[in-house]
């Protein structure tokens, strides 16, 4: 059996997997060689801290500290292992070793916890493969159903059914016994920095849209065609980025076009249509309507200037998550943590909308970047946020 491993020799050793030697970031898709790899790794963890792991069908895992008489509702903490394609260290795996971590300076304090104690593992957290962020922990709790997910396929055409199929896997309902769900995640912006603090309690995830924009127009000879002649809707599509851009920055929310098809595509020839999609999240349900409604007003007037067509199609639009604010409160307060809004998703959203009373807390990262090989925390930090997840589930428990 492997020894017990401090928080930092978890770090060493979760720091090779999946990382690319040209990048130095990490791929860490579900169900792939470094993912399981890293599977492996937290069950040989977790029975090295004799936690008895439990499976369910779509590959999630727990590892429950049972002590005797430990009874009632379960905590619940953990995170996620995969990364995004060409990711960081810290989205996740911070996490789950932080649980483990905790979970020994809880028995060096010599704390016998009186309800049990899970340390979660959910898959296809960042939807990198499938399509469908926070997957596992959605199927785990029915937001999403098994015969819709089974046929989500991947890039190269493989069902997620086909992937699970070589995963081990049990018939475990992990979330039967849980009353509550602590997610220990690195921040993913700046608030914390600009706070001058190591860590923080979340008090809500943003409201969060995805838009598809179809500019269509009229292909033609880069050459031969008049300008005034032309309808191009690569014009309509750049209007409207800036047009998105200045309105998230003039009402404090955030607009992305962060992905762009071109038909047909040709260095000389005006295009016929352009699909471009805005990720936009915004405080209030209210203010991401607004914003969507400014940006698509001031783009059908670009595209009648332009000669062109638009429609705007809503692919996926998800309401606030407000975090259990008395649970926030008692986390935050004795310890003077900052409560801050997020404005990423997390299995913790999606466990929250389900009734689940649901917490996080955050890690300072000084990039404030995230989803990229930059993306960091400090050690001290990530000592701090142990210290902080064990005083958590001391109290919870
Ligand atoms: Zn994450």
């Amino acid at each position: 059996m492997a020894p017990v491993a401090d928080f930092e020799q978890m770090w060493r050793d979760l720091a090779p997997v999946g990382r690319s030697a040209s990048s130095g970031g990490y791929f860490r898709q579900p169900f792939t060689a470094a993912e399981r790899e890293l599977d492996a790794w937290f069950v040989e963890q977790c029975r090295a801290r004799d936690l008895e792991v439990e499976r369910d069908r779509f590959g999630n895992t727990v590892a429950w500290w049972r002590p005797t008489g430990a009874t009632g509702p379960a905590v619940l903490t953990g995170s996620h292992l995969d990364s995004v394609l060409d990711g960081g260290a810290y989205d996740g795996p911070l996490g789950v070793a932080s649980a483990l971590a905790a979970v020994d300076l809880l028995r060096e304090r010599g704390h016998r916890p009186a309800r049990p104690v899970g340390v979660g593992v959910f898959v296809e957290e960042e939807g990198s493969r499938f399509g469908l962020a926070c997957l596992g922990s959605r199927l785990a709790t029915g937001a999403t159903d098994w015969e819709h997910a089974r046929t989500l396929r991947d890039r190269d055409g493989v069902a997620l059914e086909e992937a699970l199929a070589d995963v081990p896997r049990g018939e475990a309902d992990l979330l039967a016994g849980v009353g509550c769900f602590v997610e220990l995640h690195v921040e993913q912006g700046r608030d914390l920095v600009d706070r001058d603090a190591a860590v923080g309690v979340a008090s809500a995830i943003w409201p969060h849209g995805r838009y598809r924009f179809d500019f269509t127009g009229e292909a033609n000879h880069a050459g031969t065609t008049r300008m005034e002649d032309r309808r191009d809707p690569m014009l309509t599509y750049a209007m409207t980025v800036l047009a998105a851009e200045e309105q998230a920055r003039a009402t404090g929310q955030r607009a992305t076009f962060g992905r762009v098809d071109v038909r047909p595509n040709g260095t000389n020839a005006v295009p016929s249509a352009v699909t471009a999609w805005l990720d936009a999240r915004a405080e209030t349900p209210e203010h991401l309507g607004a914003m969507l409604a400014d940006v698509e007003r001031r783009a059908q007037d670009r595209a009648r200037h332009d000669g062109t067509g638009l429609t705007v199609t809503a692919e996926s639009v998800s309401g606030a998550v407000h975090f259990d604010p008395d649970l926030a409160r008692r986390l935050a307060s004795p310890h003077g943590w900052p409560v801050i809004p997020t404005m990423a998703g997390h299995d913790a959203g999606v466990l929250s909308a389900r009734g689940v009373p649901t917490a996080m807390l955050f890690v300072r990262n000084p990039t404030g970047v995230s989803h990229s090989p930059d993306e960091h925390a400090g050690t001290a930090d990530c000592l701090a946020g142990v210290v902080a997840l064990a005083d958590t589930l001391e109290r919870l428990t």
